[in-house]
């Protein structure tokens, strides 16, 4: 027998362990085992072998995936809320922005009435009305600062 003939059967033996080989393959290696002692120690070796591997697991510490899922389930809780609580301030900024523009005349007659009626510069009450227009945006700008302050230091973590 030449070489080529055990390199074929060294590379089907290896071969039928990680892809599986066709009928034909898997027959004419069957018909040189039984002839070539060499080729068919190597086939029994890599079979142990791979049986000795499969017999050995890892451990793994069932903590360990409970963990794991913990974090998981956590985290989409925070993503979660975290969504929920943008979407709750969008909505308030939108009402208590068209309720701002709804009462602005009527806000503006009032800061007017009590400018006049203080007697304060006009200056003055216009600045009141302003701060009063631009208390909610700094608001809100606030909260979300705090909230990016906030996500900032936990994934640090
Ligand atoms: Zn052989």
């Amino acid at each position: 027998m030449n070489e080529d003939v055990h390199a074929r059967a060294k590379h089907l033996i290896l071969a039928d362990h990680v892809e599986h080989i066709a009928q034909h393959e898997r027959e004419w290696l069957d018909q040189h085992l039984e002839t070539c002692t060499d080729c068919d120690r190597l086939a029994d070796a890599t079979q142990k072998a791979l049986r000795s591997l499969r017999a050995v697991s890892v451990p793994l510490p069932p903590s360990l995936a409970s963990r794991a899922q913990l974090r998981v389930y956590l985290r989409i809780e925070e993503l979660r809320t975290h969504r929920r609580g943008s979407w709750a301030l969008w909505i308030s900024c939108g009402l208590s922005w068209g309720f701002g523009a709804a009462s602005t005349p009527y806000v503006w007659r009032g800061f007017q009435w009590a400018g006049q009626y203080i007697g304060v510069p006009n200056v003055v009450w216009q600045m009141g009305f302003g701060l009063w227009w631009a208390l909610p945006a700094l608001v809100a700008a606030g909260i979300l600062l705090v909230e990016k302050l906030g996500e900032g230091s936990s994934e640090t973590q």
